[in-house]
């Protein structure tokens, strides 16, 4: 294990079982790891508010029982976040080629602002390579069976969402 906190950052809208996994792995990678939520007001509008999406992630967290993980928000960026809090790596997920274009350059970007800090990319397990929150919001949306896609409390959630928003 490495002696290290490792940030993990993301919009989180909401967490999914693909998210979960990298969780998981990082809490066995690392010493501690942050999970955070990312205020982002570029980003097109969110179906959770942040506060929403930092309950189903520590939810999350509790049920996998990972003691040496910790749940919060942030908003600015990414790697002055990193700095703020002594974590010296940021850990992204790598799905199929989707992901790639955008995260080469975030992570180059990244290193130009700030060289102390690194990031590593997760793949995840194969079954959730095609597996992104934005899915799992329009099958929700379509009344779709998520079971696969979220854990049960996220499901309820949507389920709701869904139902309040119709
Ligand atoms: P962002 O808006 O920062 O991309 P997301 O919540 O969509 O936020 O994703 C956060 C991180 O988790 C990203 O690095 C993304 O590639 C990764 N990720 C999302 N879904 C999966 C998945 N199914 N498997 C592995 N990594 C994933």
């Amino acid at each position: 294990m490495m002696k290290t906190l490792a940030l993990y950052p993301g919009s989180f809208d909401p967490v999914t079982k693909g998210h979960e996994d990298l969780i998981r792995r990082c809490a066995s990678l690392f010493e501690n790891v942050v999970v955070a939520v990312a205020h982002n007001p570029n980003k097109q509008v969110s179906l959770f508010e942040v506060e929403e999406r930092l309950k189903f992630l520590t939810k999350s967290v509790e049920i996998m029982g990972l003691s040496n993980v910790s749940v919060t928000q942030f908003s600015g960026l990414t790697v002055k976040f990193a700095k703020q809090i002594g974590a010296s790596v940021i850990i992204r997920g790598l799905r199929v080629i989707s992901d790639f274009e955008y995260e080469c350059s975030m992570y180059q970007a990244n290193r130009t602002l700030e060289d102390t800090i690194d990031t590593l990319f997760l793949m995840p397990s194969l079954e959730y390579q095609f597996l992104s929150s934005r899915m799992v919001r329009e099958i929700a949306y379509f009344q779709g069976d998520i079971t696969s896609f979220v854990s049960p409390h996220v499901q309820q959630a949507l389920l709701q969402k869904v139902k309040s928003t119709a």
